[in-house]
């Protein structure tokens, strides 16, 4: 037979993910000898057989390569023989200069059945894993990804343990954080003053009982502390609200199997196999009516957002309680999820009843990542757990300069980039707290250490008063590196064309709440001409002003005065209604004549906000896209009729379909009223995009979560022959500013 050494280079995510232990197996079950290795670029092979049998070998790493790795390149040459009776695993060296940072894996099926095996050493311990699940990013504190360089560092390995993570054959080879009830992290039970009420199984089953007596009870959970509260409890949810100040905004369902997601949700075979994936997003789903989910955790809400236990912590809670429970990052309002139990006693004191905690450190806070499914196509709207910080592929060269790029204000994170890879963070939250812009701060520093990067170039929005903008000028600073700033939507645009590699001219829709535009006025219905590094602007809503700016964002109210300002003057007030008081009447109309405090605006969002507080969906206040939500949630989907929008030069121009709505609220169902307007916005882009006659479109902003709009203008586009584009490892939301910002400083280099 004839013999042959084969070197095998494989690019892609083959670290932390139990590759090498497969690539051994299979070698030694071919009767192959040689190596593998974690090089600086990935995994290095050298198999020495029978021809044959290495040809079958390259089949088996393909074909049976581990659920959480993904080859991206694999190439082979000929090697020297040489004398070796054995395959082995040789140790990593220092990682070198392409490293990747592994994300966080929901618990596997193996893991799961050990925890609930009376026999199993493992029996009901919180901090089971393998290297085919378990935490990652939230506990490295530096590469390469080996276990002195996690949160586990100070856990001394049990003979046990050790046997297994030494073990090649063992599913536990090299799993870092292995850990057992003899040598690993334990779990404790606190009062609110931080007195120690239990520890271990006694602390758990403490918990639990009090979770089923209605008490709130805070978790430090894998990337943060979370609230929990029993969800069929009505009078509990809403002192978890009362306490939490947090008056509507949903909350997300932890349960512990599928067959629980079903009893809630009317689940599709998509949204399962997304809720069970490692990443184990919470999936927004259509609720059940007969459910027995309390009214207060997503009121006046058709959807609810549910995941499935995705450590062995939540599964033996969310088992024991059994009962489906409500899940929520344990922070103020929109700030940070705490991390440590100094934090959380502090700033949870006032709101949780009980804290169970544990001793194995989180090294910085990752939210659960949110999703639904559209059309069969996965959709982010967070993209944190599971997801971050997994990199992304862009169409650049290998040799390109590092760009460090900070995002925007609302749904923060940044992106850095090395050669043509892209690292982007998990979402941040709001940077508008002092703890939300530390946490940017220490997001960057951490990713700058992490990859040993040197950014030549820092990107930033054009906003000049954003926390990000200002953080990037002063980086720019730090490492002499030239500053880019990036109009907002531009970034929205170039994230969508990033991720799809998509180069050349395009027509993009950008709709979204706003962001600064280059003339000024804040923009958010913008039709431009994307060139990669330029754009040009080339359609827009019709501009309208917005009474007291920013406020303008919680109060829709606003927005519907704004517009009825520009459209028909003083008379707008008797239009209005009852939206607002006599004094607030005279203050704003006074305001918009003289135009002071009243910003411009061409943003799609702000004229959601108007026409749901015109039709009385959600005149007053709430948070931050709820009425645009609201309105999305009320369409009536069988109604084909839509109100007219004119298209004149490079304006589309809302009066039309304003004068319409106005009669048409009166004889109509605001259902109707709100499937024709959102008809109307569709249809004006599918005009537009024609008269414009390109055939790639990309649609990217937050005005593209709404389903429906989605759904039916992608169809409509797609019947009209159009290439479409969208947003799918990032949300078309904010989140992917920072990517898309990246990009546009990447391109714009000589
Ligand atoms: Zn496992
Ligand atoms: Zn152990
Ligand atoms: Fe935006």
């Amino acid at each position: 037979m004839e013999r042959q050494r084969l070197r095998i280079q494989i690019q892609g995510i083959v670290q932390g993910v139990g590759f090498r232990p497969f690539v051994y197996r299979e070698a030694i079950a071919l009767g192959l000898v040689g190596f593998v290795r974690n090089g600086s670029d990935g995994v290095t092979i050298e198999a020495q057989g029978p021809k044959e049998r290495l040809a079958l070998f390259l089949q088996n790493l393909q074909s049976k390569t581990p659920p959480q790795a993904l080859i991206q390149k694999l190439s082979t040459s000929s090697a020297p023989s040489q004398e070796e009776e054995h395959f082995t695993i040789i140790e990593s060296q220092r990682a070198g200069v392409r490293p990747s940072l592994p994300a966080d894996l929901a618990i596997c099926q193996e893991c799961h059945e050990e925890i609930q095996t009376p026999s199993e050493r493992r029996f009901r311990y919180p901090f089971t894993n393998c290297t085919n699940c378990g935490p990652r990013y939230t506990i490295v504190t530096g590469l390469p990804y080996d276990r002195p360089l996690t949160s586990l560092r100070d856990f001394v390995l049990c003979e046990a343990c050790r046997k297994e993570y030494q073990d090649p054959r063992d599913r536990r080879f090299h799993a870092q954080p292995v850990a057992c009830p003899a040598c690993g992290p334990s779990l404790s039970l606190l009062s609110p003053k931080g007195e120690a009420l239990a520890t271990k199984e006694e602390a758990l089953s403490q918990a639990i009982e009090a979770l089923q007596k209605g008490s709130i009870v805070a978790l430090q959970g894998l990337g943060g502390f979370q609230l929990l509260v029993d969800a069929t409890n009505e009078e509990a949810v809403q002192r978890l609200r009362q306490r939490k100040r947090r008056e509507e905004k949903p909350f997300a369902i932890l349960v512990s199997s599928l067959l629980e997601a079903r009893s809630l949700c009317l689940t599709t075979p998509e949204e399962e196999a997304l809720l069970s994936s490692p990443e184990a997003p919470i999936v927004l789903m259509q609720k059940r009516t007969e459910g027995e989910i309390a009214f207060s955790v997503a009121p006046q809400n058709p959807f609810l957002g549910v995941m499935l236990a995705y450590t062995p912590l939540h599964v033996l809670v969310s088992q024991g309680a059994k009962r489906p429970l409500v899940c929520t990052s344990g922070n103020l309002s929109d700030e940070p999820m705490c991390i440590t139990t100094e934090e959380a006693l502090i700033t949870l004191a006032s709101i949780a009843d009980l804290f169970l905690v544990h001793n194995r450190p989180i090294v910085r806070p990752v939210d659960d990542s949110v999703a639904r499914v559209l059309s069969s196509r996965t959709m982010l709207l967070r993209r944190a757990r599971g997801f971050a910080p997994k990199p992304i592929q862009l169409p650049v060269s290998s040799e390109a300069p590092s760009v460090l790029a900070l995002g925007g204000f609302l749904k923060g994170t940044i992106t850095l980039t090395m050669g043509d890879q892209a690292i982007v963070s998990q979402h941040l939250g709001d940077l508008d707290s002092a703890s939300g812009a530390s946490l940017l701060r220490r997001t960057v520093e951490d990713f700058l250490s992490f990859f040993e990067a040197t950014p030549a170039v820092v990107a930033g929005d054009l906003h000049p008063d954003y926390t990000s903008t200002r953080l990037a000028e002063a980086l720019s600073e730090r490492f002499s590196a030239r500053l880019i700033r990036v109009q907002h939507h531009h970034a929205h645009l170039a994230a969508c064309a990033a991720e799809h590699h998509l180069v050349g001219d395009a027509v993009g829709f950008a709709w979204d709440g706003a962001g600064l535009g280059s003339d000024g006025t804040l923009w958010g219905g913008e039709t431009l001409l994307y060139q990669g590094a330029r754009f040009t602007r080339l359609a827009h809503l019709r501009t309208f002003p917005l009474p007291g700016g920013e406020k303008a964002i919680r109060e829709p109210r606003r927005s519907a005065l704004g517009l009825l300002f520009e459209a028909f003057g003083d008379k707008s007030i008797e239009l209005l209604g009852s939206l607002f008081s006599r004094s607030e009447q005279t203050a704003l109309l006074s305001m918009l004549q003289r135009g002071v405090q009243c910003p411009q605006t061409s943003s799609v969002g702000r004229l959601f906000d108007a026409v749901s507080a015109l039709l009385g969906v959600r005149p007053q206040r709430g948070f931050e896209g709820q009425a645009a939500m609201m309105l999305e949630q009320i369409v009536d989907p069988t109604e084909e009729g839509s109100y007219p929008i004119s298209i004149e030069g490079n304006e589309l121009d809302w009066r039309p379909l304003l004068e319409a709505l106005l009669q048409d609220k009166q004889k109509t169902s605001v259902s109707r009223c709100a499937a024709r307007f959102h008809n109307a916005l569709l249809e004006a882009a599918v005009a537009l995009a024609k008269k414009l006659g390109l055939p790639k479109i990309i649609l990217s902003g937050g005005c593209f979560q709404n389903a429906f709009l989605t759904q039916k203008l992608v169809r409509r586009l797609q019947e009209e022959g159009f290439q479409v584009f969208q947003p799918e490892r990032l949300p078309p939301n904010d989140g992917g500013l920072s990517l898309g910002q990246a990009m546009v400083a990447l391109l714009s280099l000589p």
